[in-house]
């Protein structure tokens, strides 16, 4: 039983790491339970607290889901590290090479992952298939530079200079680990930012991992945060002013008799169409 529960805990990520969730603090019912201070005792049943639920993650209500603490053991390259530890949101604690040594353990893409530079995006890789002996001139490299810079770092250690100076014959790819405890309120803007298309897949596969296990552990919160955050859109003025003229409002409201089919409650139903009245619900905001 404990290993079936440990199983959901850990997703092995990339060639050699893992994301694994020590320990978690709260679940679907204390964000609820955090919400009701604020609202009363209204809402008693699972579906008031799904609805619940939904209704903070729409109106971006977002303390009660500080209420949830999580923590995770997490093993990566530390060129996918650096881009991590820009969520300053959270707390870390990672493995020392000035204390100890470093292991023989580099991180080696798949083929499918050596690709070329993106020509629209500057930051990214491209699509285009890559011919074979580019692919093998890369892993060639980088087996070749992995393999001198570890021989050379052992070599050095154990003629016992420094380990806080000689690491600095490591390539950035060599795995690191540390410990890392965030509230769910800022996991879910790291996997808002993470999961995103936009950012580097390494980092991109250890959000998807995380996400497997939140959606085991907060069904609801995972569902509306899907729902709202991942899978829907924030649109400009001019994209919405555009959207706007071909809109056909009247056939949108032929859908009202079944909300249920386009899986909207009556509540965001509503809100949908004070949306559409105008570009912000707000008056003041309208006339600027
Ligand atoms: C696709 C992508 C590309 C990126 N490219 C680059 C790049 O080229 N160069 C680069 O340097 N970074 C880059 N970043 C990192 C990015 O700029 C952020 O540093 C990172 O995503 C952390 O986000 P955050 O600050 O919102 O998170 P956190 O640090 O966890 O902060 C959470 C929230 O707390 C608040 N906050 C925290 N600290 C402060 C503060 N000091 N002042 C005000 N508010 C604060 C903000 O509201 C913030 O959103 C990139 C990120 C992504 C996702």
């Amino acid at each position: 039983m404990l290993q079936e529960a440990e199983k959901i805990q850990e997703k092995k990520v990339l060639d050699k790491g893992f994301v694994y969730l020590v320990d978690i603090m709260g679940d679907d019912s204390s964000i609820v339970q955090a919400a009701r201070v604020s609202y009363g005792k209204g809402t008693k049943t699972v579906r008031e607290d799904r609805g619940l639920i939904r209704y903070l993650i729409r109106h971006r209500h977002t303390t009660p889901f500080e209420m949830v603490q999580t923590k995770w053991h997490i093993k990566l390259p530390i060129f996918v590290a650096r881009q991590w530890m820009r969520h300053r949101a959270a707390s870390y604690n990672e493995y020392s090479l000035r204390y100890s040594e470093a292991r023989d353990e580099f991180y080696f893409p798949e083929e499918t992952r050596i690709q070329f530079q993106s020509r629209g995006n500057r930051q990214g890789s491209s699509s285009e298939p890559v011919p074979e002996d580019f692919q093998k001139t890369f892993q060639e490299n980088l087996d070749d530079i992995c393999r001198k810079a570890y021989d050379c770092y052992t070599h050095l250690n154990d003629l016992g200079l420094a380990r806080e100076l000689i690491r600095i014959f490591l390539p950035v790819n060599l795995y690191t680990e540390f410990y890392w405890s965030i509230n769910l309120h800022n996991l879910m803007h790291f996997l808002e930012l993470r999961m995103d298309a936009h950012a580097q897949s390494e980092i991109q596969a250890y959000g998807f991992a995380i996400a497997e296990i939140l959606k085991e552990k907060l069904p609801m919160t995972w569902e509306a945060f899907e729902d709202y955050v991942l899978k829907g859109q924030k649109l400009s003025k001019q994209e919405w002013n555009l959207l706007q003229k071909v809109m056909d409002l009247e056939k949108l409201k032929s859908y009202e008799e079944n909300l249920e089919a386009a899986g909207l409650s009556k509540g965001e139903w509503r809100e949908l169409l004070e949306k559409l009245k105008g570009f912000e619900q707000s008056p003041a905001i309208q006339k600027i």
